[in-house]
């Protein structure tokens, strides 16, 4: 049996029933897509409907406040996905009168719209006979078919993608490449897969030559980064102080308390002797009533050690009051924020001492 016959009869036992598969919506598919990018099936599917009913339509996303977009977002990471997607809806509202691209090349047009989404949305919608070729499908091609160049490289890709057109089903791409996905998610696993039970046991590269950890051709390692932070959740009566993150860093567009950001752990007796501090709250009688341990929150290359300071003041200053906004401490939930933060507010101390302080 050829690679397309034995996959196919593979697909018909084993094809996982997802929502976005019960579906020809293309936005949907796209919003689906989007969300897997970087998230597993098992989280991303909840988010998925939360979008969906949130934003059923494209002209809901694409006359959605970028706050509320993040809002649904908020925790899945990655939110520069999300304000793909907003800037795309309103480019296929504004610009194509609300008509959904039905082209591989036109979905490419589409901010944050790569090769594998195009491909994807294409070929499962529209039956366009383009591939769809993610982490999945490159470990597959590497280890049945002997492919050592690197999925990382364009030269490597472009290698993977004529294997691929190669081996497709024109007549039904949508099938194969569905397939693909399913293959490498449920039993081309990355580590330890069940080879024994592999219908493509009998020629897989991998397997007979005792590769099946070595391929695919691995990244190069990037350098981690270590940032600390100490966040301050100032207490002015029942209102506190937030910012929006604007700069070209992580979490851009979502909230957060004052940050002081330093080179090397800031120590607690230190705290004071800071000139953010100092700007911020010299002048405004403040109390340190609880100093967290560090926590450690690790994003893709950074990892963030970070402390959250709570400070009761009795007046504001013009260092506050100018780069933030003052807020009631009960909205901060209405206000997407960073999982690292988010994780503080539900643990105790800050219930305690932060949205609830005892009465004096
Ligand atoms: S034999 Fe093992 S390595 Fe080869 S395709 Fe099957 S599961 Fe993957």
């Amino acid at each position: 049996m050829d690679f397309k016959t034995l996959l196919s009869s593979w697909y018909t036992i084993n094809a996982r029933s997802l929502p976005w598969r019960e579906t020809s919506d293309p936005y949907k598919i796209w919003v689906s897509e989007v969300i897997l990018q970087q998230t597993r099936v098992a989280q991303g599917t909840a988010y998925y409907h939360r979008f969906i009913s949130k934003f059923p339509t494209v002209k809901h996303l694409a006359n959605a406040h970028e706050d509320d977009v993040l809002k649904v977002w908020q925790g899945l990471g990655y939110y520069t996905r999300a304000r793909n997607l907003l800037a795309a809806a309103k480019y296929i509202e504004n610009e194509l009168n609300g008509r959904f691209p039905n082209t591989y090349q036109e979905l490419l047009k589409l901010k944050g719209v790569g090769q594998y989404s195009a491909g994807a949305i294409a070929s499962f919608v529209f039956k366009e006979p383009v591939p769809a070729i993610d982490g999945n499908v490159y470990r597959i091609i590497a280890r049945i078919f002997g492919v050592f160049d690197s999925p990382y490289t364009s030269q490597g890709k472009a290698v993977f993608r004529k294997v691929v057109v190669e081996l497709m089903n024109k007549s039904a791409p949508d099938q194969f490449n569905q397939a693909l996905l399913d293959f490498g998610a449920l039993q081309c696993v990355p580590r330890s897969p069940n080879c024994s039970i592999c219908p493509f046991v009998h020629y897989c590269y991998a397997y007979k030559n005792n590769l099946v950890d070595i391929l695919p051709t691995k990244a190069k390692k990037i350098k981690t980064r270590n940032r600390h932070f100490t966040y301050l959740l100032i207490r002015h009566g029942d209102y506190t102080f937030i910012s929006k993150r604007k700069s070209k860093d992580i979490w851009k567009s979502l909230y957060e308390f004052p940050l002081i950001e330093t080179e090397k752990p800031l120590a607690a007796e230190k705290l004071q002797d800071d000139d953010e501090w100092k700007l911020l709250l010299a002048s405004s009688d403040p109390e340190i009533v609880y100093f967290s341990p560090t926590v450690k929150h690790l994003l893709s290359h950074q990892v963030i050690m970070a402390r959250f300071v709570i400070v009761n003041i009795t007046k504001t200053t013009k260092g506050l009051l100018d780069r933030f906004k003052k807020v009631h401490t009960s909205s901060i939930d209405s206000y997407t924020i960073p999982t690292l933060i988010d994780n503080f507010l539900a643990a105790e101390p800050a219930e305690k001492y932060f949205l609830n302080p005892p009465t004096p």
